[in-house]
């Protein structure tokens, strides 16, 4: 699809896609560059690309596509670095969790004559870094392009088709209802998961022990969510706070529901909710996305 696929920040998501990338044959030439040399080390060690530095800028000439795959809040920075050196003509794509602020970020310093087409992956794992990346992470999930309205029609069909070709399915869909989504399926989930943990780590002395001996599944399975990477999940809070704030209101308010029916012993109220609770997982295993 392209002579030169360029990743800026090569974590999960970027170590990931140049996997992917390499293993579809999707461009000629596939370069990286990220903050820190310890990890521009890592990826030439693992060979995950031809090439990986530490020079933003450098790393973006001649490409056709670049892709920036760092945190978040670090999005709109490295668009300033790498302006200079898109050609006219270029695709410039990114996998942020969060749309509305990332496009915010990173618009006003996309040249000209530049395509700028963001997306967002559905997929992850609770680790990072580059060690962490494997081409099958996209394969049958659903990758969400969020065309802005003044977009090259051409290059959003481009960016949906590389994703395609990633293995994913792809849903077009306007920025501000995917962070509302998004905020949903996994934001909340995340501040959930990350505050009982929480909770258990402060309590005190013994009971804490106990805790951890004796954790099934449900602990277990929330442990696993909030030991994903601390600064991707301060970056996506930080940045969709006011969807999230908007489903966090509602959820306490389901909580206190829930909280009173326990109270007055209303168990109609809390089997009719889990049964409703388990088609919807049931439905997730007939669509093959649990
Ligand atoms: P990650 O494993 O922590 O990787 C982040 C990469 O960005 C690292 O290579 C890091 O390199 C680099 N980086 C950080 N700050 C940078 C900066 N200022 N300039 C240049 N490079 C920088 O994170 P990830 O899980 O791949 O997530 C990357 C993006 O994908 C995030 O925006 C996240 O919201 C999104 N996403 C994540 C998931 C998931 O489940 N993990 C799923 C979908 C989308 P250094 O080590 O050199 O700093």
């Amino acid at each position: 699809m392209f002579d030169k696929l360029t990743l800026i920040g090569i974590g999960l998501i970027g170590a990931s896609l140049a996997l992917k990338a390499r293993q579809a044959g999707l461009a000629r030439r596939i370069v990286a560059a990220t903050r820190r040399q310890e990890t521009a080390d890592t990826a030439n060690r693992l060979g995950l690309v031809d090439e990986c530095g530490t020079d933003l800028a450098a790393a973006c000439v001649d490409a056709d596509l670049v892709i920036i795959c760092t945190p978040v809040g670090a999005c709109g920075e490295a668009t300033r670095i790498i302006a200079p050196s898109l050609k006219p003509g270029a695709i410039l794509s990114e996998v942020g969790s969060v749309k509305q602020a990332v496009i915010r970020d990173m618009r006003p310093h996309v040249p000209k004559g530049v395509h700028f087409v963001p997306a967002h992956p559905i997929a992850g794992t609770e680790h990072s870094g580059p060690e962490a990346g494997f081409p099958e992470l996209f394969e049958g999930r659903w990758a969400i392009v969020t065309p802005l309205p003044d977009v090259d029609r051409a290059a959003a069909d481009t960016v949906a088709e590389f994703w395609r070709r990633c293995g994913s399915m792809v849903e077009f869909m306007a920025p501000d209802w995917h962070d509302k989504v998004l905020g949903i399926v996994s934001h909340l989930p995340h501040l959930i998961a990350y505050t009982i943990v929480g909770t258990a780590d402060d309590m005190a002395g013994e009971r804490r022990s106990e805790v951890i001996k004796f954790a099934a599944g449900g602990f277990r399975d929330f442990t696993r969510i909030a030991a994903s990477d601390p600064t991707m999940w301060r970056d996506v809070f930080l940045n969709n706070r006011e969807a999230v704030l908007e489903i966090l209101g509602r959820f306490q308010e389901d909580l206190f529901y829930l909280q009173r029916a326990i109270r007055w012993g209303e168990g109609d109220k809390l089997f009719e909710l889990f049964s409703r609770t388990r088609a919807i997982r049931r439905a997730l295993l007939d669509m093959k996305q649990a």
